[in-house]
This record gives structure tokens, sequence and C-alpha cells, in this order.
């Protein structure tokens, strides 16, 4: 059901991206409510103590399982958008670099983090995501996403961090 909810858009946001748009998902009133269902039965939620989503649509899903399952969420976002103190991890692109904060008490020592993102392509955000969490001391134990992009071969970045998907092109 939640395959025929994203939307190809060819060439945005530059020529020869294909990007795949959740926002049909979420205006469907079943598909937020499958997602979350979805990745409560890949994740069984006693594995984790935090979700953590990862700008901006990773806070959509994030926030929303986060909820659902009983535990606490805590953002990583894009630099200066975060008050307290933070620490940065800056991270190659397809074309330059890209930076993201996560507040240094964001987890306590050893908590157990679930990563949710809306797509995995690269690899990159993953990848700098858990190493964020890991310096203010928590162990990622995972990451969730909706839509895996597997041509781009986006886990092999991620030092065998277990990814679990719903959808793979
Ligand atoms: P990456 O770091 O290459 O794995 O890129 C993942 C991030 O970029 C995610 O937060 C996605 O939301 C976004 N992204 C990358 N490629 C696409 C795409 N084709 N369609 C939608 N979002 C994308």
């Amino acid at each position: 059901m939640i395959e025929s909810l994203i939307r190809d858009v060819p060439n945005f946001p530059k020529p020869g991206i294909v990007f795949k748009d959740i926002t049909p998902l979420l205006q469907d009133p079943r598909g937020l409510p499958e997602v979350l269902a979805r990745f409560e039965r890949l994740v069984p939620a006693a594995g984790y103590d935090l979700v953590c989503g990862i700008e901006s649509r990773g806070f959509i899903f994030g926030a929303a399982l986060a909820a659902r399952v009983g535990k606490g969420f805590i953002p990583v976002r894009k630099p200066g958008k975060l008050p307290y103190k933070t620490a940065q991890e800056s991270y190659e692109l397809e074309y330059g670099q890209d930076t993201i904060e996560i507040h240094v008490d964001a987890v306590k020592p050893g908590q157990r983090v679930l990563i949710v993102d809306d797509l995995l392509a690269t690899g990159g955000t993953l990848a700098a995501t858990a190493n964020l969490i890991r310096r203010v001391g928590g162990n990622p134990m995972g990451a969730a996403v909706v839509i895996e992009l597997e041509f781009l071969q986006g886990r092999r970045r991620l030092g065998g961090l277990p990814v679990h998907s719903l959808i793979r092109y």
C-alpha cells in the first residue's frame, strides 16, 4: 500500500535526480500508521531507548514512532538550529559538504538509539548521525528508513550498522 503513495519527481532539486516525494503518503490517513506499524515489527522497541530523527523528514517519522512505542525523541539538525551546546559532524555529499549537529546532552551514557529518516541514498547522512550519537556517548543500534535507494549502496558506508527499510529501489 505505501509503495503506491511515493511520488517520483524527476529533476528535483537538480537535473538528473529523481526525488522520492513522501507527501502523498503523509496525506493519506493510512500512510503514516502503516509505516509506524512496519517499523515496530521490523525493530522491536525493547531493543532501543531513544529514537533519533534527522531533519527534517526524519522528524515526522521519528517523533511519531517514539510516541507510538513510548520512547524519547532526539533531533539531529542542520547547523545553527539547536540552541544549547552541540557536537558537529561534517560529511561528503555528491557535490560538496554538509554538516549536522546534536545536543551534547541528547543521550545518556550507553543509551541505545534507533536512527530514523525518510530515505537512505549514499549513506552519508546516516553515517554522520551514527558518529554524532557515539561522540555524545550513545550506542546507535540501527537505523529505520521508509525508502532505500539500493543502487547507491549506502549500507557500505555504515560500517555494519543494521538498516531496516520498507521500500527498496
Ligand atoms: P544520503 O546522505 O546520500 O544517504 O542522503 C540521504 C538524505 O538526503 C535523506 O535525508 C533524504 O531525505 C535526502 N535524499 C537523498 N536523495 C533523495 C531522493 N532521491 N529523494 C528524496 N530524498 C533524498
